[in-house]
């Protein structure tokens, strides 16, 4: 299901999918979409293209990706950029 290029985090090394969210900042998010996911991708010529679901718009979906900061071990490496 994940066809997205992945690359490891600089910090943990987890695999992550860099995205460009709608506000056109580069967002990575976790490269398994799991089931309290919020962000929906998609491919978008070399880009991958991010989106945050809204709650009501979750329910049953099983294909939304984790924002990154929020998963990563080192987050406040993130935060601090
Ligand atoms: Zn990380």
């Amino acid at each position: 299901m994940t066809d997205y290029p992945t690359t490891p985090c600089a910090s943990c090394k987890q695999p992550v999918i860099w995205t460009v969210t709608d506000k056109s900042k580069r967002m990575p998010v976790d490269a398994q979409p799991t089931s309290d996911g919020t962000v929906a991708l998609t491919a978008a010529g070399s880009q991958v293209r991010s989106r945050v679901v809204e709650a009501k718009f979750r329910f049953g979906r099983k294909d939304l990706h984790k924002a990154h900061f929020s998963s990563c071990p080192q987050a406040n490496t993130w935060r601090r950029r």
